[in-house]
């Protein structure tokens, strides 16, 4: 196996018409880290947003929910985007959010 280091590919999503590099990296600040392995780093798209090409919002299945939030039958009204009927799951950590309320509108 080959060794990994900070920054290395791990793998390219396409969705919702974008292409995202995920990359190994740690969550946590370096003086906390510990002895935690490397990980696949999924953007924090509360920091910086992204959309898709039509307008929709990039989420993470563990993202805070939104005032928007729409709990699956059985979920409590709290969780996180990843209970939330308006999640599409693209792949692995990586969703769209498809709450009309959401969406971005470019041409209003
Ligand atoms: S999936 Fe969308 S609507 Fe649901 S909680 Fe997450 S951001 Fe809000």
């Amino acid at each position: 196996m080959r060794d990994i280091k900070e920054g290395d590919l791990y793998k390219v999503i396409e969705a919702g018409g974008r292409t995202l590099e995920i990359r190994y990296g740690y969550y946590d600040p370096a003086l906390e880290r510990g002895h935690t392995d490397l990980m696949p780093i999924f953007p924090n798209f509360i920091k910086t947003p992204l959309y898709t090409i039509d307008g929709y919002p990039f989420v993470t299945a563990d993202q805070e929910i939104c005032e928007h939030f729409r709990p699956k039958p059985s979920i409590s009204n709290e969780g996180w985007c990843n209970d939330c009927t308006y999640l599409e799951h693209c792949e692995e950590f990586l969703g769209i959010c498809r709450s009309p309320e959401r969406q971005e509108r470019k041409n209003e």
